[in-house]
Formats: structure tokens, sequence, C-alpha cells
């Protein structure tokens, strides 16, 4: 009979798997019906024309769970769910299953009723779903997130053992925004998966390849003693790396740059790891392409304090924070002060005065440079335009004001200026900007322009630092240039180096001939000061003088010095 009268085919028209069993004794049970579904699922024939032939089970070695679990409900006489798994290739099931015990009238166990649902599919979509969460899908590798979770795993086994470490190495292509530019992205694409496959043939088995972004790969190496087997990775990598990368008809050259931290420094976790490879990486990065750095935390520190330096010399500048100290720069002749030099000052809330020679720096690397530098030639100007209406003798004072290579290449300084003349009214034949050497050797012709516009403003030009650099004198002549100011380190020795006394007296020769005058700069005692105005140095500068004063302490500066250096 079929039809929905037939139990059998009632069962196999289920969508779930159906099973009954005879307890055949403890332990011991005969399978008695199945339904389709549950055949299937376990690959079983139906035998039920000899109710004597063994159960298809076996030895029940799949069913091992279920037995156990019918056992129990043979026992407990109560119905009994659980999930069920078996990963037995070519098996890969995740069920969940319940057992009904059926009791005779005596409440003997004498059947078992189960049901099986298959929740493979689920699951696959969950692991799958899992999985995508976990991996990049371009190159199937680890991202940040498990990334971070292996490394944070390896550290908590670390803790138990003593002597191995784990280190990251943090890559970084190298113009990788080029690669995808010039060979378009499907091509950066095939680049990344070649790339993964060549790093992972470097590493060690149990070592973790991962990509964390774009062009952004990490591995995590177990077991280390010391750092020169992370580096000696990394090193691996770079050779690796040499060889050309075939994609499709391109041949494209590439290399990494790479990163690494270690626990051999102290325990971290895994983020403070990671950054710290990143940071390394930066550094090797800033060294040019294909290098390796290892993180030093003192390098770190610095590079923090000099970060938070900027943050504060940001704020200095906006709340007016910086001062300009003047030096006066003396006629060596006569010691009349023709001059004097603006120098910037910081002194800052907390930490105190902070060196020129340790902002100055700093702020040509961020790029502050340009706005300090503007408002240093504003503040200038506008503390000499005070100082001619209050001194009479200040009226011919020239005030010279520096001005950094970088702002010199990168604002527009000859348009600075006139803003700065026209605002304070400063008559320009009173403004001298100094200027390093290195401003003008590394874009000559450019240079060239813009002194010469300054020139014709009327404002005077010094050569800064002069003999520090390497250019002869004869090339510097090729410059509109008024004024060269002999680096101090000259004068320091003026008096004890002949070989120095005889190159600085070539200097002022020359400067003759080209029509310079000099300012010898850094005086410190009454013996320099007579040499450099016996050799027929026009002026000088330095502490022999005066330090450099705040303008409030201005009183008396236009006066005359002595020749003992004090004012008359
Ligand atoms: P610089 O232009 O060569 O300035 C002269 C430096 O020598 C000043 O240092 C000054 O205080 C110091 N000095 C003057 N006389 C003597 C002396 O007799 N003995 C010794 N040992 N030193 C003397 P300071 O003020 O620390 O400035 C250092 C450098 O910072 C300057 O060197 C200049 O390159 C830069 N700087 C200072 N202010 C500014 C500014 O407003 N703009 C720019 N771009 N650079 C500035
Ligand atoms: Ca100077
Ligand atoms: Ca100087």
């Amino acid at each position: 009979m079929t039809g929905i009268g037939d139990p059998q085919a009632l069962v196999d028209h289920l969508p779930i798997g159906v099973f009954v069993y005879l307890v055949v004794g403890p332990n011991r049970f005969d399978r008695i019906l199945t339904n389709r579904f549950y055949e299937q699922l376990f690959g079983l024939n139906r035998r039920r024309t000899d109710p004597q032939t063994p159960p298809p089970e076996g030895d029940w070695a799949i069913f091992g769970p279920l037995k156990s679990q019918m056992e129990l409900a043979r026992q407990s006489k109560r119905t009994v769910s659980f999930d069920w798994q078996i990963q037995d290739a070519p098996m890969d099931r995740h069920m969940t299953c319940q057992v009904n015990p059926i009791t005779d009238a005596d409440g003997h166990v004498i059947q078992l009723l189960g049901t099986v649902m298959d929740r493979s599919a689920e699951r696959r979509a969950e692991r799958n779903m899992m999985h995508n969460a976990l991996h990049d899908p371009l190159t199937g590798l680890p991202n940040r997130v498990l990334f971070l979770d292996e490394v944070e795993g390896s550290i908590e086994r670390l803790e138990k053992t003593t002597d191995q470490h784990i280190g990251v190495l943090l890559l970084n292509v190298d113009r990788f925004k080029l690669i995808n530019e010039s060979f378009g992205h499907v091509a950066g694409d095939e680049f990344l998966v070649t790339l993964a496959s060549r790093l992972n043939g470097c590493m060690r088995q149990n070592d973790v390849l991962a990509r964390l972004s774009g062009d952004e790969f990490a591995i995590l190496v177990h077991g280390i003693t010391e750092s020169s087997q992370i580096v000696a990775l990394a090193d691996r990598i770079h050779v690796e790396m040499r060889e050309p990368y075939r994609i499709g008809s391109n041949e494209i050259h590439s290399s990494v740059t790479i990163g690494i931290a270690s626990t051999l420094t102290g325990t971290i976790s895994a983020e403070d790891l990671v950054r710290d490879a990143d940071f390394a990486m930066h550094s090797a990065k800033a060294k040019g392409k294909a290098q390796t750095q290892i993180y030093h935390r003192e390098s770190h520190h610095r590079a923090q304090s000099l970060f938070q330096l900027e943050t504060e010399l940001r704020k200095a500048l906006s709340n007016e924070e910086l001062e300009l100290y003047y030096q006066p720069i003396v006629d060596l002749r006569n010691g009349r002060v023709t001059g004097v030099e603006a120098l910037c000052r910081w002194n800052h809330p907390d930490r105190g005065w902070v060196s020129p020679g340790e902002f100055i720096p700093l702020a040509e690397e961020t790029g502050l440079i340009v706005p300090l530098g503007r408002w240093a030639l504003k503040e200038s100007c506008l503390q000499l335009s005070k100082w001619t209406e209050t001194y009479p003798d200040a009226k011919d004072v020239v005030m010279s004001v520096n001005v950094s290579g970088i702002q010199f290449a990168q604002d527009d300084i000859v348009g600075e200026v006139e803003r700065a003349l026209t605002y304070t009214k400063v008559d320009p034949s009173r403004l001298r900007v100094e200027l390093t050497e290195s401003a003008l050797i590394e874009n000559p012709d450019a240079a060239r322009d813009i002194l010469t516009r300054l020139r014709e403003i009327g404002v005077e030009i010094a050569m800064d630092d002069f003999g520090t650099g390497y250019s002869s004198l004869n090339y510097l002549h090729t410059f509109p240039i008024d004024i060269l100011k002999i680096d101090r380190s000259f004068i320091a020795e003026i008096n004890g180096n002949p070989e120095v006394a005889k190159i600085v007296k070539t200097i002022l020769m020359l400067a003759e001939a080209f029509d310079l005058r000099c300012v010898a700069e850094g005086i410190e005692t009454e013996d320099q000061a007579k040499s450099m105005a016996g050799l027929g140095c026009h002026f000088g500068q330095g502490f022999f003088y005066a330090r450099a004063l705040p303008p409030e302490q201005s009183d008396g500066l236009f006066v005359d010095f002595a020749p003992d250096g004090t004012k008359e």
C-alpha cells in the first residue's frame, strides 16, 4: 500500500531524518525503520526484508555518538537532544538530533524513535561568513582582525614558556600606488596575490601571513630567541623581491619596506606589537626603498616627543608665545651699532627656553617654518619702525632677518617681504635677509631670480654661516649678494690656528674683490674683535658685545660700543 496510509511513505516525505531502533539490550539496538532522508544522509540501504541482517551501522564507527545518546535515552527514559557533528571525510555533517524513548505498558523502553535535522548548509554559511569577516577576499589571507587575534593568542601562550618569543614583520610595498596607476588595478591585484604567495614561500610553516590593508602585509613569527632570526627572514624577503614580477605582458620591479617588532624587548599587547612594527616600518621608509628597521623604543619616544613639540610649537605660533630677541651688529672700526639680527626665542610655559637649534629644524621639517618666518619678518620690521620713532640713533640701523631655505623654496618670499615693508612702512634699504648657501645651491636658477627681485625692491642680502658649506665664493658671487657672514667656527680659532687665519684672510680678500662686506659672527673676546678688525673685516657680532636681547632691554642698544666691548 502506498499513499498517506502507509507509514513508510509518510515518513519518506519528511524533510528530516526519521529512525526507529529496537532496543535489544543495554547498548544494543537494531534499526527497524528509517526514512529516505535519513538513509540518504548516511548512505544506508533499506533492508527491512530481512530483519536478521545486522545493521549496516556495522561497528557503529560514525554512529558512536548516536549510540551513546540512545543508550542515555534508554536508561533515563527521557527525550535526549544533541548536536551531532561528523567531520570524517567524505562525511562532513552538522546535525541536530532527538531521540525519544518508547515504552511498553510496564514502562520498559522497547524502541527509540529519533529525528535528525541536517544543519550542514547553515553551518557552512555561518562558517563562510566568519571566514569572510576574518580574511582578505583578494588573497584569502587572514585580515587585520584575525592577525591581531593570532598575535594575541601567541602572546598568551608565551606567558607560559620562558625563552621563546614572537616577532611581527610589517611589510609595505614601495610605491604600490605607482604600480596601480601605471598597470591598472587588475594588474595591481594580481601583483598582490603573487606577492602573497612569494612571502608564503619565505616563511616557515607555522608562521602566519596576513594582509592588513591595501599594500600592507604582516608576518607573525613564532619561536624566536634573538632578533637576528627575524632580520634573516626580512633579508630573505628582500632577496626574493628582487626577482621581477611578470603580470600579464608586463615586468614589474618592486620592493618592500619592513618594520620589525618582537616580544624580545618585553611582552606587550598584540596591538602594541603591530603598532611598534608599523612605527619601525615608517622609520625604514624614511631611509629609502627596500629597507628593514627594527623597532627601538628610544627612537619611538624621541619621535613622540618631537611630535608633541611640534604640536606645542604650532600652538606657540598661534598663541604668540614666540618672541624675537635682537643682537647688535657692530662696526668693528668705531664700535657703532649698524644693525641688529632678529633671533627667535621660545619660552615654553612648562619646558622653559627651547633652543632655536631645536625648534627651527623641527619647524623646517614640519613646514611650520613658513608661518614662523612670515611672522618673524613682519614682527622684526614692526620693531624697527618702533625703534626708529623712539631712538634717533636707530634711524640707520639695518634689521637682519633669517629666512630658512625651506621657506625660501616654498613660500612667496618676495611677496612676503613686500607685504611686511608696506605694513610697517620700513624703508627697504633697512631690511636684510639672511640666507644660507644651501638655500641657493639646491635650485640655483630660481634662487637667482628671487634674489634679483629682492634686490630690485632694495632689500639687502646676506650669506649666513659662510665657510661651512662647500661652494666657492667664485660661484656664490654669481648671485646678487651684499654681505658675507663669516661663520663663528672661524672666529673661534682666528687667534689660535694659523690655517684658519689664512682662510679668513682669503675670504676677506675675495670679498673685497667682489665688493662684498663681511660680518664676523660669534665674536666672544676683545682679541677676536681686534684680529678681525685688523684683517679688514667691517662688522662683528657676538657675545663680546651683547647677546640677543628682548626689545624691552633695547635702551642704550644703539649707543656705540667702546673698544673693550662696553657701552660708551
Ligand atoms: P644664526 O643665524 O647663525 O644666528 C646666530 C646664532 O649664534 C644665534 O643663535 C646667536 O645667539 C648665536 N651667537 C651670537 N653670538 C654668539 C657668540 O659670541 N658665541 C656663540 N657661541 N654664539 C653666538 P640662536 O639664537 O640660538 O639661533 C640659532 C640659529 O637658529 C640661527 O643661527 C638661525 O639659523 C636659526 N634661527 C634663529 N632665529 C630664527 C628665525 O627667526 N628664523 C629662522 N629661519 N631661523 C632662525
Ligand atoms: Ca643669521
Ligand atoms: Ca650665522
